[in-house]
């Protein structure tokens, strides 16, 4: 599915021969390639990059281009560990294996010559990374974990690598220090100063200032000063990609032309990552037109617009001023706003919205009545409100205390708002599968509940992201619960069945389709298992009732 076919695009046999332009479609022989170059033309690498002040590099569609088309592939500058990790994973003793990223306990095995950790003791390592390595003083107890979690630093792993491309692949070197490091910004942030504790002064300490004794040293990167490891650092911060292996293991990676796709509230493109090969393919998310810019989203696209901002401006020193996040209302999706309370003398049913949601400390103001409530007012009730809705969504709750909670936080919030939208999509995945809760012992009321809340999840889906490229996940989960609730409805409404289920295989079709998009990772490969189950049963079920309506 990620990679592009290996048959010849003319005859479909097996063919060795690849397109030199696009590197993506293949032929058997130069007479096929040829014969097909009249149609291959428009869809040969359909984007150039261009550059402007405002923007940097970004990436143009020169061609029109449909949906899910690979636009490109590329192989990777660089491939490594998880970056940002969270402080369970800084402490925890399942590490990647230095070799294959494997989780693997600190204490197993180890590589014979660095004494990394590795799954298993043939698995290898690029071989300079394993000298730099084994310059270190690994922990003499191989039982003291605390000591063995501390010195096997993966994420610094990944900086260590970029640093190697000097030796190793120069025109890769060139290329990653052509990318923006926001070097200055980083300056004094909290960022940088994790960045100095965690990694440079620990690759340098440990590692690198031991260079200038090893006998290999002229095979070695020569430059390793802290403010060269600082600005790698500020090139993973900015660029990296988010790569999730379809083993659930999460990786980052620096491509040169991927990561200048521009980031937009509202993507048009996405990507999968082939794990044997490294490689990414990026494919429309949806019909491109000639002119169009491919963009790609680097935040939740779930939050509301003060969450995506502060995210984007910590973590990549942007602020995002696209369309969605210039409209207070966020495409009508209302996913920031808040209910007005009114005044003492008068409740109001309006809504208070952001007057101008690209500055943190704007008013929000209600649009039925003159009330106004300032920015700390937001932030205060958005704060309680996370941590009440992650507390409760952390401890596997039941429906009824989800129900709860949404009761409560629905006096201050909009009905679409995003934790508001977080609690419902829990929701809909309780009513019918929770014990004492399935589809058969829901009553006519919960099923209507079910099916009210699966069509306010997916019209809110549709506004933030009307062809489901980032949202495939959550919108394959809602389609997959309206198709239950449709069924269900047709065993206990005779009369409308053939109707019913009619609309359950349209949902059922649509699923799909979606969920092709992230066959790539966990999540979508048991979603489309899911599916698969969910078809044949479809047909069964509609069997089975048009049977009875003959009799
Ligand atoms: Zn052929
Ligand atoms: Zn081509
Ligand atoms: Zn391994
Ligand atoms: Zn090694
Ligand atoms: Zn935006
Ligand atoms: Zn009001």
């Amino acid at each position: 599915m990620t990679l592009p076919s290996a048959n010849c695009a003319v005859c479909h046999v097996a063919a060795r021969l690849t397109c030199t332009r696009c590197k993506v479609v293949r032929y058997c022989n130069g007479e096929h390639q040829r014969q097909d170059w009249p149609q291959h033309k428009s869809c040969c690498r359909p984007f150039r990059e261009q550059q402007d002040a405002q923007l940097g590099r970004y990436l143009v569609a020169t061609h029109d281009v449909k949906a899910k088309q690979i636009i490109f592939v590329e192989d990777p500058l660089v491939v490594g560990p998880k970056w940002f990790l969270t402080d369970e994973e800084k402490s925890a003793s399942i590490v990647p294996c230095v070799g294959c990223y494997t989780p693997c306990r600190v204490d197993k095995h180890h590589c014979r010559n660095c004494r990394w950790p590795v799954c298993s003791v043939g698995c290898e390592h690029e071989k300079l990374e394993c000298s730099v390595l084994s310059l270190g003083n690994a922990p003499k107890s191989k039982t003291d974990v605390r000591a063995l979690v501390d010195y096997y630093r993966h994420d610094a792993l990944l900086v260590l690598k970029c640093l190697l491309l000097q030796q190793q692949h120069p025109d890769r070197w060139r290329a990653l220090l052509e990318m923006q490091s926001h070097e200055e910004e980083r300056l004094g942030t909290e960022l940088h100063q994790e960045a100095e504790q965690r990694v440079v002064g620990y690759l340098r300490q440990r590692f690198l200032q031991r260079i200038k004794q090893s006998k290999q040293r002229d095979s070695m990167p020569s430059d390793y000063e802290p403010q060269l490891l600082h600005r790698l650092c500020g090139i993973i911060e900015t660029n990296y990609m988010v790569i999730e292996l379809a083993t659930g293991i999460e990786l980052s990676g620096l491509f040169r032309q991927a990561c200048m796709m521009e980031h937009a509230c509202q993507p048009n493109c996405y990507f999968q990552f082939d794990a044997a090969t490294q490689r990414i393919a990026v494919r429309a998310g949806c019909d491109l037109k000639k002119g169009d810019h491919l963009r790609i989203t680097y935040t939740n696209i779930l939050w509301g617009t003060q969450m995506r901002h502060h995210h984007l401006l910590m973590t990549k020193h942007f602020s995002c001023r696209c369309a969605r996040c210039e409209d207070p209302t966020e495409y009508g999706s209302y996913v920031s706003a808040l209910r007005c309370l009114g005044d003492v003398s008068k409740t109001c049913v309006g809504v208070q919205l952001p007057v101008d949601p690209l500055d943190e400390k704007t008013q929000w103001k209600c649009d039925t009545c003159p009330m106004v409530v300032d920015a700390a007012y937001v932030t205060e009730v958005q704060t309680h409100m996370t941590e009440q809705v992650e507390s409760l969504l952390a401890g596997r709750p039941t429906a009824s205390q989800v129900e709860l909670l949404l009761a409560r936080l629905s006096q201050l919030l909009h009905t679409n708002h995003f934790h508001m939208f977080n609690l419902k999509h829990t929701l809909v995945q309780l009513y019918g599968h929770e014990p004492g809760l399935e589809l058969g012992t829901l009553s006519d009321l919960q099923l209507g509940r079910k099916q009210r809340l699966c069509d306010e999840l997916y019209n809110v889906c549709r506004l933030l992201d009307p062809h489901s490229i980032k949202l495939a996940i959550y919108v394959s989960i809602i389609l997959i619960e309206m198709t239950h609730t449709l069924e269900e409805r047709a065993r206990r409404e005779q009369a409308e069945a053939a109707a019913l289920l009619e609309q359950a295989e349209l949902r059922l079709k649509e699923a799909q389709d979606v969920v092709e998009k992230v066959l790539d990772s966990v999540a979508g490969k048991k979603l489309n298992d899911k599916l698969q189950k969910h078809f044949a049963e479809h047909y069964k079920l509609t069997a089975r009732l048009k049977l009875n309506t003959l009799n």
